[in-house]
């Protein structure tokens, strides 16, 4: 079958690259930047209000959706795009992060991963070939392969039998992700045609273990590639070396999606080394906790300072939190356990992520992006946290 999946690069700047990522649901212009929904909603948002933000594609948690409300049923409301009314371009991770970071007790075999669900201690298994089947029930544009999640920092001999089992558990994927393009082999009928599978490279910290995952990863073939097993807690100059040098290796012709990454700064810096696509939980999160990201550093609106301050909370913001509300309101609205808070947060957060992206796009299209970057990066450093 041809996919509508594809992926354009338009023009590069140095390292950095701009281009255009097609999929069943629209396209996504990159560097992109996706917000997680991991229940299928952006915390604290509507999806009007993320649209508003910019966002062209979001990101849905494979093991919360199939734990609750389950894969199944939410393929008989017609697939994930369908039940939540979201009609732009999605991705669903795995399932394999979650195991590894939230369920009660987990397993790991060469078969797959036993685990207990954190919301009622039921034991389920997730294999290859069932994270494939899940993702095609869900149906979001991209579906990611099942990899194996390393805890930072690992031995070297550790990261190199994790990354192994990854590349064959990533070959499984794939053979089972063909296998659904005819649903007389998995009795899975996939919610969404052309829906793309992206490979996981893995290897922790030790670049030659990233160059074997790669050349295993693109050895089997996959619509894009993501580098994951960063972002866990390593330096940040090891995270830019390692993704810079690993997506030096990827094809030039598909999209390179660095997985759970990261502050605004590790976005410049990830975008400067060749990175197409990033996903994290920092702006949602730090919204609904008052650390507030902005063009003069970062705010934490419950300081006393900001009690009576009737500027808004960045000047160079368009958000409709900016347009609307002084920073003494928003102080006041989380002091209280407003949940308009968290709305207004949030707003507020993914907006100047997303507006960062256009940005950085619009300066390699000018073939700016170094002095984008430089004076970036200077007003981050300049400016820490106010607290
Ligand atoms: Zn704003």
């Amino acid at each position: 079958m041809t996919t509508p999946f594809s992926f354009t690069l338009a023009a590069t700047d140095g390292g950095a690259r701009l281009g255009r990522v097609e999929t069943p649901h629209g396209g996504v212009e990159t560097p992109a930047f996706m917000p997680v929904g991991t229940q299928g909603s952006v915390k604290a948002m509507l999806h009007r209000d993320v649209e508003a933000a910019g966002a062209e594609i979001v990101l849905g948690n494979t093991y919360h959706l199939f734990l609750r409300p389950g894969d199944e049923l939410i393929q008989r409301r017609g697939g994930l795009h369908r039940f939540i009314g979201w009609e732009r371009p999605m991705l669903t991770d795995s399932g394999g992060f979650q195991i590894f970071s939230l369920a009660e007790r987990r397993v790991i075999r060469e078969e797959g991963a036993e685990f207990q669900s954190h919301l009622d201690g039921s034991t389920h298994v997730l294999t290859p070939e069932r994270a494939v089947d899940i993702q095609s029930r869900l149906g979001a544009d991209i579906a990611m392969v099942l990899d194996e999640c390393l805890a930072y920092p690992a031995t070297r001999d550790a990261a190199a039998a994790s990354m192994q089992r990854s590349a064959r558990w990533a070959q499984r994927c794939r053979d089972r992700f063909m296998a659904t393009h005819n649903a007389a082999l998995t009795g899975v009928v996939p919610s969404t045609p052309g829906q793309a599978q992206f490979g996981i490279v893995q290897g922790g910290v030790f670049q030659d273990l990233r160059d074997e995952s790669v050349a295993a990863l693109t050895g089997i073939g996959f619509e894009g590639y993501a580098i994951g097993g960063l972002s866990v807690g390593e330096p940040s100059e090891v995270m830019y070396a390692i993704a810079g040098e690993t997506a030096r290796q990827l094809p030039v012709d598909q999209p390179r999606y660095l997985m759970g990454a990261g502050t605004p700064a590790d976005l410049v810096e990830c975008v400067a080394r060749g990175i197409d696509m990033f996903d994290c939980v920092m702006p949602t999160r730090n919204a609904r906790n008052g650390q507030l990201f902005t063009s003069q550093g970062r705010i934490n609106i419950r300081n006393a300072r900001y009690a009576e301050d009737d500027r808004p909370l960045d000047p160079a913001c368009g958000c409709g939190t900016c347009a609307r509300h002084s920073r003494a309101y928003l102080r006041h609205l989380y002091m209280a356990g407003e949940m308009s808070a968290a709305t207004l947060n949030t707003v507020h957060n993914l907006s100047y992520y997303l507006d960062t992206m256009r940005r950085i796009r619009d300066a390699i299209a000018l073939r700016t992006f170094d002095t984008f970057r430089q004076g970036f990066l200077r007003s981050a450093s300049r400016l820490a946290l106010d607290s």
